[in-house]
């Protein structure tokens, strides 16, 4: 039977055996047939397309030549012996070079025969050389039938080292398709192949491996994708449809007192379009009796807290009580600071609760929370502890929701009977592709616009050598009555890394800008709380002129006077945390500036991030450019999705085409057939069990 065949343990496969099995376990985690033939080509080269040698520059990655060894020489002694070979084309020569494998190599390598080289050059010596090349001898070629797109596996170096190359796996991948004499059973319903066109599985699996051409390839490649990114739409689709049927929502229907008078006597500005469009939005979900759970996407400086606010008095308006939870202790003060001015005169009651509140506050809080006096509550992870009880929590709203896990989150939807509606806000931009899959079942809300006056802040990358020149500058700023903070990697000096320290920089900026005429205040994450909150003030009442810091400013921290903003050591830190860095300045009417400090010695990737700082403010663009970078596996949260995140082919950042595709689809059927009870979409739902067989369940939880 088929399914025998697919099940049928790797070591079976003609050309594997256990030796080779083991290697492919552990290695490629390739335990069966199956497992093979979803291991899937990472690229595929034009094997009638040759470069010429003369053309070889050192941007290439992987190229192909065609040409003969015109010599072979041993090196070396007996443990230390390296082959080296000289290959010519036309127009030029080449240096091969071997470390391992000499000897087989060396009996099998001829010269004067023609072969197709395949590999990666080096520019070494003012020669391009190529280690351990691909060679294959065109005689021997022309007899197999292959065709003219080569497919490329990844293979680890271990793999390698036992000769498991991107070649064998290929052998290997035509003895396990010789095998499927049937069509392998469709993963798709069929309704869904037949309205896409799409090719069906088998054929789709036989042209990723052996493509008959670019065109059948790249269909082949559409259906793999497709199916990938379908199926996680599918599992957050379902998520969002389940929490909607089995949780009631709590109707705020009122528009009351609070949100008018705030609205008409207190609002310091006018709300910008985004902010106007984003409270509707809430209000319309909030209002509908279904439970709110909303994404609100904002870069920094956007104005999130305000919209926050106004729907928590929309809740308060309706007899509801809400809360804040904010990831560190310095924005929960900043928020219940900047709230209680907001409303101040109104009457509500609003309390913070974090760490280091008294046991004694404690107590007074959570009997003022039971008994309905508080209307919000602001607070860190304190928030979640079983003891704080509501008497009835209506709206949760979760600021820089990325730096809490799923679990943390779930325990505040447990707050009421009914899980009180969820804001969560993000100014971490995740891009929309992204956003659609991590949090696909959430809805989510963008404030794309930034509150007018704002001026764009000025970038530069500064090495140590403009160190003077940045002390003048800061002077100047000073001088004009505005605030500087300076942001180090490190408390201390470190011996391992070398990157400038705090305890260091505020020896030189005390000596640089020395008292009484400067005043610097410090903080760090080792400081205790109090300490802390007193250093913060002394720079947001304006009484310090330069603030030092580590990154524990880096989210939230709001004083708009604060003009520049300079990161010591910038190699150190990923796109997104410059970027948040970057945005605590940029707050007010001025001109604000930061300067990314770094030593000479950058690696590509560094280099490349600072330049996407210096030519970038939007945050859209340099959260792209940062999952370009790092990949969508290491982004926070990718793990904590509670997904079966199995792509294989399909690539967030490049195939958000396929993913909207998939996404609509997901929709469509799952609008249906809620609970995939339709006979057309069981093989739905035989494909989620097996995907979902290995992963916790995090149910309904966003
Ligand atoms: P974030 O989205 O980063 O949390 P905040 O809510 O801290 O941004 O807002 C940044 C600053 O902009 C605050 O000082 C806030 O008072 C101000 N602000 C918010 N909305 C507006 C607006 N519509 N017009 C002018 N300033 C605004
Ligand atoms: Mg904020």
């Amino acid at each position: 039977m088929q399914s025998d065949i697919l099940n049928t343990d790797i070591k079976y496969l003609a050309g594997v055996g256990p030796k080779r099995a083991e290697l492919l376990n552990v290695e490629l985690n390739i335990y069966t047939i199956q497992d093979l033939l979803f291991y899937f080509p990472f690229k595929h080269i034009d094997r009638t397309k040759f470069h010429k040698i003369i053309d070889i520059t050192d941007d290439y990655s992987y190229i192909q030549l065609r040409g003969v060894i015109v010599s072979i020489k041993m090196e070396g002694q007996k443990y230390k012996q390296r082959l080296t070979a000289t290959f010519a084309d036309q127009s030029g020569t080449v240096e091969l070079v071997w470390f391992s494998g000499v000897k087989w190599i060396l009996q099998n390598l001829k010269t004067n025969h023609e072969y197709i080289l395949f590999g990666k050059p080096n520019l070494f010596n003012r020669k391009f050389s190529f280690v351990h090349p691909e060679l294959e001898e065109i005689a021997k070629l022309e007899n197999k039938i292959t065709s003219s797109l080569q497919s490329f596996y990844s293979i680890s170096e271990k793999l390698k080292k036992n000769y498991i190359t991107s070649r064998v796996i290929s052998t290997l991948m035509q003895n396990a398709i010789s095998l499927i004499k049937i069509d392998i059973p469709e993963s798709l319903p069929k309704y869904l192949i037949d309205d896409l066109k799409l090719m069906s599985l088998s054929k789709s699996i036989k042209e990723t491996h052996f493509p008959t051409n670019a065109n059948s390839l790249s269909n082949a490649v559409f259906r793999i994708k497709f199916e990938e990114l379908f199926y996680i739409q599918v599992q957050l689709v379902k998520l969002k449809y389940l929490r909607i049927s089995k949780f009631k929502g709590f109707a705020f229907k009122k528009v009351g007192h609070n949100l008018n008078y705030f609205y008409n006597n207190k609002l310091p500005f006018e709300l910008t379009n985004a902010q106007k469009k984003v409270i509707k939005e809430i209000r319309h979900d909030i209002g509908s009796g279904k439970q709110m759970n909303r994404l609100l996407q904002g870069d920094v400086g956007s104005g999130k807290t305000l919209v926050a606010l106004m729907s928590m008095l929309i809740a308060i308006d309706n007899e509801y009580q809400t809360c804040i939870m904010a990831p560190t202790e310095i924005l929960a003060n900043q928020h219940f600071n900047s709230i209680s001015k907001f409303v101040d005169g109104m009457d509500l009651d609003i309390r913070i609760l974090t760490g280091s509140t008294k046991a004694k506050d404690r107590k007074i809080i959570h009997n003022d929370l039971i008994s309905g006096k508080i209307n919000i509550l602001l607070g860190t992870h304190a928030l979640l502890e079983d003891i704080v009880k509501f008497k009835n929590l209506g709206l949760v709203v979760i600021d820089e929701q990325h730096r809490f896990g799923v679990a943390q989150r779930a325990k505040l939807w447990k707050k009421n009977i009914n899980p009180p509606h969820v804001l969560v806000m993000t100014a971490t931009p995740i891009p929309r592709t992204l956003a659609m899959t991590l949090y696909g079942d959430l809805d989510v809300s963008v404030i794309d616009e930034l509150p007018p006056g704002r001026k764009a802040i000025k970038t530069y990358h500064y090495f140590d050598n403009k160190r003077l020149r940045l002390f003048s500058f800061l002077k100047e700023q000073i001088k004009e009555g505005r605030q500087i903070y300076i942001v180090y990697p490190l408390i201390k000096e470190s011996e391992k890394m070398d990157y400038k320290d705090l305890e260091d920089g505020l020896e030189s900026i005390s000596r640089a800008f020395p008292p009484p005429d400067f005043t610097i205040s410090v903080v760090h994450g080792k400081m205790k709380s109090a300490e802390k909150e007193k250093a913060m003030q002394l720079f947001v009442k304006g009484n310090a002129q330069i603030m030092i810091s580590t990154t524990v400013i880096e989210v939230g921290v709001d004083v708009p006077n604060a003009s520049v903003m300079v990161i010591e050591s910038v190699e150190r830190f990923g796109l997104s945390q410059l970027h948040q860095l970057r945005g605590r300045v940029g707050r007010g009417a001025d001109q604000s500036y930061c300067i990314l400090m770094s030593s000479y010695k950058l690696s590509k990737e560094a280099k490349l991030r600072i330049d996407t700082m210096v030519k970038t403010n939007d945050g859209f663009e340099i959260a792209e450019a940062d999952l370009k970078l790092r990949g969508p596996g290491d982004i926070e949260g990718t793990q904590q999705s509670g997904i079966a995140f199995d792509l294989k082919l399909a690539n967030i950042t490049k195939d958000s085409h396929i993913l909207q595709i998939a996404r609509n689809k997901a929709i469509d059927i799952l609008k249906n057939d809620n609970l995939l009870e339709h006979s057309d979409n069981q093989v739905l739902v035989k494909q989620l069990n097996m995907k979902n067989r290995h992963k916790i369940n995090w149910s309904v939880i966003s």
